[in-house]
Order: structure tokens, then C-alpha cells, then sequence
């Protein structure tokens, strides 16, 4: 049965890093495999720079480009002594592509152009990796992403097609895969990027591509996805910011879902639902270290609750709204603050309503807040925090809080049966 592997932007970053990639795809690819491949390293952010100094006509825009350019060269003729291999031709055409896009004035529909130029990164990136693989003697065939995962024109948000992504995955996969043909077959797409029925590029959001996979595992019924990383697997707690994390090496569908729906960033949120709905094995892995078990990720998991998982989210805002004439908070009242919400497109992390004021907290964002601010300032008087911390913490006991929480200023807090959170102060 298929399988499919995914590899972010740290795994192919350099040309020892598409050579690890190429081994571990020779070392435990089953016969049929989809790879799903990110942008190399930040080119994504460097993309978006590009984009910001098209927009903002910043004389600085050749220079960014040629960066992005010059970067990928590096990594092509590192892997391709051969000047003569076609993969030089290949991307050439990709980079002139590019910067002729980039010659002409953006067409102001801004999300509409991040779409038509960031997919660079990844249709670059593809274009190397497969060139390589194909130099190592894998049989690998590229497929363009565009032409498989139907979205609306959603731009940078683009909502999946179902039903025609999988009708134009299984009939532009299947015949390669399935082909009698004996040897190891390597169906090597693009991670985060699509197109409408029109053939226009979207992208999926950002760290997509985890998305992406889990879409091909599903039209495909895969046997098991496997997302490679730089880190062993899920841990209890980010490494950068808490001692003594250990790793996670069994957790159900659940559990992950709730862990990246609180911040957990080692999985793209999106990415668990399509595999669900299958019962198809996620596991993460890492790509420095690809013997190592890593996380499973299963229908079901007995030890889920056996472990505290400590999540944390940075740059939040905790605003407070009260009813301008000190009334209780209504019903109206949340409703109107809703509406506005969705309207300025703010996610609620967690909110809290007491007898005269109704609080939530948010990513950090001015330009919404200006914007929520601007329709509920009429109402409500209202005060606000920014600069804060969300601290989830899932299966908790008192003594990890009482750790975590360490005479920290406490904004809100929040438990129910497996969750707590705490809204604080960031101490230095
Ligand atoms: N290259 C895209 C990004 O950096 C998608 C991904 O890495 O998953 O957001
Ligand atoms: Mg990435």
C-alpha cells in the first residue's frame, strides 16, 4: 500500500540536507510513495519579503530576489557537479518565470499575488529534489500540485475540494504508482500550494504542507503518513522554552487535535482530520535520526492522559469589554461581540465572562484590534494587556502548575476536566 512522506523547509534546506532526504526515501520507502516537499529552508519568509518590496516599490527588490535565486544555485551546484544535468535548465525557467512575474505591477488583489509568487519556493524546491532523486537512480515522477488539489479562491486560505481533488489525485497518481513495473516508485509533489478550477495558484496557509500530505494519504488511502522533522517526535513541552521534555511516543487523534488547536506547532492543526476520517497512522519522525521511533498518532491511545503537555503561546492580547452604562453582559452583548470577531477575522485562544465584563484573548494583532476596536468602541468601554503568555496545559496536576506558574502575575485563568490555561505576565 502507498505511504507518504512529508519534508518541511529544515530538512532540504542545503544540499546535505536533499542528500539525508534522498537516503532516508532509499533506506525506507515501501514500493509506492507519495513525497510531499516544503519550500527550502526560509524561502518562504524571503519570498514574502520580495513580495512586501514589490508592493511597497522598495529599491531593494532585485536585490531579495537575486537572494532567493543565488541561494538555490548554491544547493544545485553543490548537488549537480554536471552543468550539463537538466535540472539546471528546469530551474532557470522556474527563475526566470519569477522575476518576470515580478517585472510587471502587482495586480493589488495582495493575497491574491502571495499566492502567484510564493508558490516559487516550493515548485523550485521539487524541481532540485527531484533532479536529484532521479540522478540517484530513484524512479521519481513530479507532479504539480496546482493540478491536483482543487481549492476555491480562498487566496493563501484556500478551502479543498474534496471530492475533485481526490477524482484528480487517484487518475494522476494511480497509473504511475500502480504500474507493473517492480522497482520503488517516488510520486514527489509540492507541499502547500494548489489551484482553482480556473488554474490559478492558492496556497493552503502558512506550514500547509503538512496539510497537503495528509490530503494525498486520504485520496489515496494510504497505509501511513509520515511527517520528517529536526525534532524526535511530539514532546511534552517545546525544549526552547521548558526543561526535561520528554517525548510522546503514542497519542490519539484526539489528543493531537487538541494539542495543535492550543499551539502545539510541531503538526499544521489541518492535518489530523483527513487521516481521521481514514484511520490512517500519522507518524512524526526525525530526519536526523530516522531509526528512532517517534510519535504515533492512532485512532485510539490508552496513555494519553498519562502525561502533562505544556503549551505555550507568545505575543498574546487579553482584552476586556464592559457594557458602557456598568449593566450585566447580555446575550445581545455577546453577540454583537461575536459578530465583530468574526467580522475582523480574530480566533478566540480562550475567553472568560463575569456579571459586568467579558474578556478573550488573542493573537497580537493591531491592525484587527484598531479595526474590532473601532466597531465595538461605540458600545463598550474596554481595556486591554498585549506583550502576554498563554499557558495550556493538558492532564495538569498542581504541582507542574505551581512549577509553571512561579509567582508569574496571573491574568485569567481557566481549568476544566483535562485543560488549564493561564493567562500571564512574561517574566524575563
Ligand atoms: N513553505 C511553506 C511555509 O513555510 C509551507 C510549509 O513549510 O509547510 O509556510
Ligand atoms: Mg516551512
Amino acid at each position: 500500500m502507498t505511504k507518504v512522506f512529508k519534508f518541511g523547509g529544515a530538512s532540504v534546506k542545503d544540499a546535505d540536507s536533499v542528500r539525508n532526504v534522498a537516503k532516508i526515501i532509499r533506506q525506507y520507502a515501501p514500493e509506492k510513495l507519495v513525497v510531499v516537499v516544503s519550500a527550502m529552508g526560509k524561502t518562504t519568509n524571503a519570498l514574502e519579503k520580495v513580495l512586501t518590496a514589490w508592493y511597497e516599490n522598495d529599491e531593494r527588490l532585485s536585490v531579495y530576489i537575486q537572494e532567493v535565486i543565488a541561494y538555490h544555485q548554491e544547493i544545485i551546484s553543490e548537488l549537480f557537479p554536471e552543468r550539463t544535468n537538466p535540472v539546471y535548465f528546469n530551474t532557470d525557467m522556474l527563475f526566470g518565470e519569477m522575476e518576470g512575474h515580478l517585472s510587471t505591477p502587482p495586480s493589488l488583489n495582495y493575497d491574491f499575488d502571495y499566492d502567484q509568487l510564493v508558490c516559487f519556493g516550493e515548485l523550485i524546491s521539487t524541481t532540485i529534489i527531484s533532479g536529484y532523486l532521479a540522478n540517484e537512480g530513484i524512479n521519481c515522477r513530479l507532479f504539480d500540485a496546482r493540478e491536483l488539489i482543487r481549492t476555491d479562491e480562498t487566496w493563501r486560505e484556500g478551502k479543498v475540494d474534496w471530492q475533485s481533488t481526490q477524482k484528480l489525485v487517484e487518475s494522476a497518481l494511480s497509473p504511475f504508482l500502480e504500474s507493473g513495473d517492480t522497482s520503488k516508485k517516488v510520486a514527489l509533489t509540492q507541499g502547500f500550494i494548489g489551484g482553482t478550477a480556473k488554474g490559478a495558484t492558492t496556497t493552503l496557509g502558512r506550514e500547509g504542507s503538512d496539510y497537503t500530505a495528509a490530503i494525498f494519504a486520504h485520496a489515496l488511502n494510504a497505509a501511513k503518513m509520515v511527517v520528517w522533522k529536526d525534532v524526535p517526535g511530539i514532546l511534552n513541552a517545546d525544549p526552547k522554552f521548558f526543561e526535561n521534555t520528554f517525548l510522546l511516543d503514542h497519542i490519539s487523534y484526539r489528543e493531537a487535535i487538541e494539542l495543535t488547536y492550543y499551539g502545539a506547532s510541531v503538526i499544521h492543526p489541518k492535518t489530523i482530520k483527513p487521516l481521521q476520517n481514514k484511520g490512517i497512522t500519522l507518524c512524526v519522525k526525525s530526519f536526523l535520526n530516522p531509526d528512532a521511533p517517534g510519535t504515533r498518532i492512532e485512532p485510539v491511545s490508552e496513555d494519553d492522559d498519562k502525561t502533562a503537555s505544556i503549551i505555550l503561546k507568545s505575543d498574546q492580547t487579553l482584552l476586556s469589554f464592559r457594557v458602557k452604562d456598568f449593566s450585566f453582559i447580555a446575550e445581545n452583548n455577546l453577540s454583537d461581540i461575536f459578530g465583530a470577531l468574526a467580522q475582523c477575522g480574530i480566533r478566540i485562544n480562550m475567553m472568560q465572562q463575569s456579571a459586568i465584563s467579558f474578556s478573550i484573548c488573542f493573537d497580537q494583532n493591531n491592525r484587527k484590534m484598531d479595526q474590532l476596536l473601532r466597531i465595538l468602541g461605540g458600545k463598550f468601554d474596554y481595556r486591554y494587556n498585549t506583550g502576554l503568555q498563554l499557558i495550556t496545559v493538558r492532564h495538569y496536576d498542581q504541582p507542574t502548575i505551581n512549577k509553571l506558574l512561579n509567582g508569574r502575575p496571573l491574568l485569567l485563568e481557566q481549568r476544566s476536566r483535562q485543560t488549564a490555561q493561564f493567562v500571564v505576565k512574561k517574566t524575563n
